[in-house]
Order: structure tokens, then C-alpha cells, then sequence
């Protein structure tokens, strides 16, 4: 089986200090808290900022302090979310594509999270698909629906994203797909053999997935983005995180992926 490729969301909209005082939020913090990662095992960092009272921010000039900082620093491959949380419009979300980045998130759908509608019409997925190719960024696509998969393929039929494909199925999250073992069956069933695929359980579910993903064959993703806990009632490190999920990969018969390795796993070309 191939490598494991760990992606480590450290940050995220959701979670604030108070919820977690690990929560890397500053630029600084999450550039430290990412080599910390790196050191640990993870190969891609998945980029969110906060602006300085923490809310999520959509200011391109905030995802280039991270990446500065992280500049000739780091082999990690990054990541850069152009989700629209932070109520960002199609105009920001397009800028943060001028960051250097070899790959950036695209959600090819809309979906009810619990407290707001996650809205991504056609023409803005459009968009962001034609001005990653511009800009030679892999997409990773979120899927939050199965509908999704199926609306990324269209994006690579019309020559808006090329093969193979990197998918992130996003699951346990109230409003879309329920953190179950067929459920992601029948998500990997439905992408094309030559894709490769990634897991974010959301909250509790974040480790279990995970670990159906390294039985699987996919790859997996973990972080406080998607669950603040390192076990009930214990709060979690980024760090912490990324360790546990490398002995598990370890301890299952399977090594986990330098960066560089990740980036021929992906088809991504090296720096
Ligand atoms: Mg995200």
C-alpha cells in the first residue's frame, strides 16, 4: 500500500482559544505550530487565518504572513482554504490564489453546516477551478455530499482541473455525510481508480476515520479544525494529533509519506 499522507488542518473558522488554548491563530503561531506538525510526521498543512480578535478572516495579505513565514523553512506542502466561512466573497476567495501555494481547497457544491449555509453556486466553483489551473495549484476537493464528487468530475471533463483527482471526503459534520464506515465505502467507490483520497472526520469521528482510511488505502486528515479533543474531555494538540496518527499508520503496517513523497503520490511537480 502506499504511503500515508497526513494533512494537518491546525486552525480552522470554528474553534477559538477559550474552546482550546493549543489553537494556533496568529500567523506565527500557525507557522510554528505547522513545523512542530512537520517534525511529527505530517506532509500537508491546510491554511486558515483569523484576524486579531480571532474571528476567520478572508484577507489574502493573512494567508501570505503564514506562508512568509514558513518560506525556506519548511518541505510541507501548503494548503491554502478557499472556503467562504468567513462570509468572504468571490473576490477574496480568488485573491488568496496569488499566495504561493502548490495546492488549495475547492468545494464543488453547497451544503447546510449547522448554524449557516456553506454556498458555493456554479460560476464561483468555476472560478476558483480556472484560476488554480492558472496558477498551476492542485485542487483538493471537499466533499461534503456526494453530489460533490460528481460535480468535480464535471470540472474535469470541462478541462478546469486535471487527473487525477485529490478528494477530501468531509464527514460527521450535522447537515452532511454521517461519519460511517460505508458511507466513506461508498465514497471511494464512486471517484476514479486513479484518484487519491483523503478523510476529515469531523469531532469524535476524527480518529476512527482515520483509521479506516489507513486500512483503506486513503489518507487522512486531522487536526483542530475538525476536533478540539484528544480523547473525551481531554483537549488536543496539533502536534499531539499528528502523532498518534502516525504510531496508529505504524502499528497497521503502513509508513507514512515524507512530503516529498507525498508530492509524487499526489502527481504534484517538486519545488
Ligand atoms: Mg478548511
Amino acid at each position: 500500500m502506499e504511503k500515508l499522507i497526513i494533512t494537518v488542518a491546525p486552525t480552522g473558522s470554528v474553534p477559538r482559544k477559550k474552546d482550546n488554548p493549543h489553537l494556533p491563530v496568529s500567523p506565527d503561531e500557525i507557522a510554528e505550530c505547522a513545523l512542530r506538525c512537520e517534525e511529527e510526521g505530517a506532509s500537508i498543512l491546510h491554511i486558515h487565518v483569523r484576524d486579531e480578535e480571532e474571528n476567520p478572516s478572508d484577507d489574502p495579505w493573512r494567508f501570505a504572513q503564514v506562508v512568509d513565514r514558513l518560506q525556506g523553512r519548511t518541505r510541507l506542502i501548503l494548503q491554502i482554504s478557499t472556503g467562504g466561512r468567513a462570509g468572504a466573497d468571490l473576490s477574496s476567495r480568488i485573491q488568496r490564489l496569488q499566495v504561493p501555494a502548490e495546492m488549495a481547497s475547492l468545494t464543488t457544491g453547497s451544503v447546510n453546516f449547522p448554524n449557516m449555509a456553506y454556498v458555493n453556486p456554479p460560476d464561483l466553483v468555476e472560478a476558483l477551478a480556472a484560476e488554480m489551473k492558472r496558477h498551476g495549484i492542485k485542487p483538493e476537493m471537499e466533499i461534503f455530499d456526494v453530489s460533490m464528487i460528481y460535480n468535480a468530475l464535471r470540472l474535469q471533463e470541462a478541462g478546469l482541473a486535471d487527473p487525477p483527482l485529490h478528494f477530501n471526503f468531509v464527514l460527521g459534520l450535522r447537515g452532511a455525510i454521517p461519519a460511517t464506515i460505508e458511507q466513506l465505502v461508498h465514497l471511494r467507490s464512486c471517484i476514479p481508480p486513479r484518484s487519491t483520497w483523503t478523510v476529515s472526520g469531523i469531532g469524535a469521528s476524527q480518529l476512527p476515520m482515520g483509521v479506516h482510511a489507513i486500512l483503506m488505502g486513503g489518507h487522512v486528515r486531522v487536526g483542530l479544525e475538525d476536533n478540539i479533543y484528544y480523547r473525551k474531555g481531554e483537549l488536543a494538540s496539533n502536534e499531539e494529533l499528528v502523532r498518534r496518527m502516525v504510531k496508529l499508520s505504524r502499528e497497521l503496517g503502513r509508513e507514512v509519506a515524507t512530503p516529498e513523497e507525498a508530492r509524487k503520490i499526489l502527481g504534484l511537480s517538486s519545488l
